[in-house]
């Protein structure tokens, strides 16, 4: 593996070599969750692409689990979240329509897909309940990191402060312009101007670990650089999660086309990228 295909990321993070290619790994969670994010090596297709490439079994295989125990929804950037408990029945065929996954069930991971959206995955380090859940800037403004860790409060009896959340690749802003509408749909869903003012930058903020991508244009009018995780930090701070119990793995999807999926930077054939995590 060359370091293009494997770039480097923030502590507290690991890349494991899997048969298929590389997956990321948070130390945060490994001792209480099987658990991991997947990279661009994984074929697990698009919502696009219908079933032209199902990867999920290679998923299941990676959780050492059978296909038929892999739980997903439909993503339709919502708020609405699926319980699943020891027992429930699951269609593979007919995914409900959902964004956050919450499961104190042993015997079956729960996984979501990404591709520039922030992978959120959650574990109760007292019961062993986990989350998962998919936040685009829509997903985001409608509070789904804050809605996640409540739902595990209502329907699991998770306490906030023995949660530990990880947050997977995902478009930073050294790439994410996003037009005025975006800024003003969190404005309208009533978080404060000086949180506006550190989430959405007036030009793109790249490291070195997270480069700009190729095709990003020209300053524009109007435009703004967008700090998803800064946001889902925000909402998981707010909602009781200790600080420092959250942890990002500060990739960016669109910095990183050897090994990371991204809408933005690909379009339809960008391919997606799986969150998975297996309650305790
Ligand atoms: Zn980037």
């Amino acid at each position: 593996m060359t370091d293009e295909t494997r770039p480097k990321p923030n502590d507290g993070f690991a890349w494991v070599q899997d048969a298929l290619g590389p997956m990321l790994v948070a130390s945060a969670l490994a001792p209480f969750a099987d658990h991991f994010f997947t990279t661009r090596a994984w074929p697990i297709g698009s919502a696009e692409d219908g079933a032209a490439v199902d990867g999920w079994a290679d998923i299941a295989r990676a959780m050492r689990l059978d296909p038929a125990a892999l739980v997903r929804v439909r993503q339709v950037h919502g708020h609405a979240a699926l319980v699943v408990r020891p027992g429930d029945a699951f269609d593979p065929a007919s995914l409900r329509e959902a964004d956050i996954i919450v499961s104190n069930d042993p015997s079956r991971a729960i996984a979501i897909q990404t591709a520039d959206c922030v992978p959120l995955l959650l574990i109760d380090r007292r019961t062993g309940s986990a989350g998962a859940a998919h936040a685009g800037w829509r997903g985001l403004a409608a509070r789904v990191p804050d809605v996640a860790v409540a739902t595990m409060a209502s329907a699991l009896a998770s306490r906030p402060e023995d949660l530990v959340a990880v947050i997977g690749p995902s478009i930073s802003w050294c790439c994410y312009e996003v037009a005025a509408d975006v800024r003003d749909a969190f404005a309208r869903a009533g978080f404060a101007e000086d949180d506006l003012a550190r989430w959405f930058a007036s030009e793109p903020r790249p490291t070195p670990r997270n480069p700009s991508m190729r095709g990003l244009g020209p300053l524009r009018a109007d435009r703004w650089y967008f700090d998803g995780w800064g946001v889902a930090r925000h909402q998981l701070e707010s909602a009781g999660v200790p600080r420092d119990q959250i942890h990002v793995a500060e990739l960016c999807s669109a910095s990183h086309p050897a090994s990371l999926c991204s809408y933005r930077r690909d379009g339809k054939g960008a391919g997606r990228m799986a969150a998975a995590i297996r309650p305790r």
